[in-house]
C-alpha cells in the first residue's frame, strides 16, 4: 500500500513537472507577442480594445508567475537532499541581508537569537527561512513591525520559529494555508501566488520535520518547524 502510494506520488510529481515545464514555452510566446502587439498597434486602439489588450498581458504575466511557482514546488520535491553542517546564525544573517531594503523601508525590528548548527540541505533550509520571513514582512500593516527568529529546545528537538506582529490567521485557515495556491486575500490586497508555504512544507517534510502556525488575528503569526536533522 505504501509503495503504491509512493509510486503514485512520484507519477504525480513527474506529471506536474512536465506539465508546468511544457506550458512555459507557449506562454512565453503569448506574453511576448501580446507585448509586441501593444507596441505595434497600441496607439491606434480605442480605449476598450486597449484595456482588453492590457488584460491579456496581465493574465499571461500572472500565468507565467504561477507556472514558475508550480515548477519550483515540483523541483523542491524532486531534488536529492544534501546534508551539510550549517551554521544557522550565518544562514539567518544572509537571509536578513537579502531583506535589507524591506527592513529599512518598513522600520522593522528584526530580532534573532543564537541558533545551533544543524545538518540539513543549506539551499532548501535557506528557502524555508526566506519564504517565512518574506511573508512576515508582507502580511504586516503595523506601524512598528517586529520579526523574531527563534530556536527553542524541547525534548531533544529544536523548534525553529519565525514570528511577526502582523495581521494574523484565523484558526480555520491554519492548516489550509499550506496547500498549494491557497490564499486568504485578493491579489490586489497582498500580491503573491500562494505557493511559498507549500514549498516550505515540502522541504520541511523532506527533512522528516513538521511545520505549523500559531496565531492570533490582528496580533501575530508564529510559524514553527522542526527538522529531524542532527545538530552539531
Ligand atoms: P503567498 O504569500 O504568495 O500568498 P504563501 O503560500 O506564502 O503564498 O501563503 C499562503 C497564505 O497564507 C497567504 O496568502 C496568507 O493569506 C497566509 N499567510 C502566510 N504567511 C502569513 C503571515 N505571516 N501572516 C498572515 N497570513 C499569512
Amino acid at each position: 500500500m505504501n509503495s503504491e502510494l509512493l509510486k503514485k506520488n512520484e507519477e504525480l510529481e513527474q506529471f506536474t513537472y512536465i506539465a508546468s515545464h511544457d506550458l512555459q514555452e507557449p506562454l512565453r510566446k503569448l506574453s511576448a507577442f501580446s507585448g509586441l502587439l501593444k507596441k505595434d498597434v497600441g496607439k491606434d486602439l480605442n480605449s476598450r480594445a486597449e484595456k482588453d489588450l492590457e488584460y491579456i498581458i496581465d493574465a499571461s504575466q500572472r500565468m507565467q508567475a504561477l507556472i514558475q511557482d508550480l515548477l519550483s514546488l515540483s523541483r523542491a520535491g524532486r531534488m536529492a537532499l544534501a546534508s551539510e553542517r550549517i551554521d544557522l546564525n550565518e544562514l539567518i544573517q544572509e537571509v536578513k541581508v537579502s531583506f535589507k531594503e524591506e527592513i529599512e523601508q518598513s522600520g522593522t525590528d528584526f530580532k534573532t537569537v543564537d541558533c545551533p548548527a544543524v545538518h540539513a540541505d543549506p539551499v532548501l533550509l535557506k528557502q524555508v527561512f526566506q519564504n517565512l520571513i518574506h511573508n512576515a514582512f508582507k502580511f504586516n500593516n503595523k506601524e512598528k513591525p517586529i520579526i523574531e527568529i527563534s530556536c527553542t529546545k524541547k525534548n531533544d528537538q529544536t523548534i525553529f520559529g519565525v514570528k511577526d506582529n502582523g495581521i494574523g490567521i484565523k484558526p480555520e485557515y491554519m492548516e489550509q494555508i499550506f496547500i498549494p495556491f491557497k490564499r486568504l486575500h485578493g491579489r490586489y490586497e497582498y500580491p503573491g501566488t500562494g505557493i511559498g508555504l507549500s514549498i516550505c512544507k515540502k522541504i520541511v517534510e523532506q527533512h522528516d520535520g513538521q511545520i505549523w502556525v500559531e496565531s492570533k488575528i490582528d496580533e501575530y503569526s508564529h510559524f514553527k518547524f522542526t527538522l529531524n536533522a542532527k545538530e552539531n
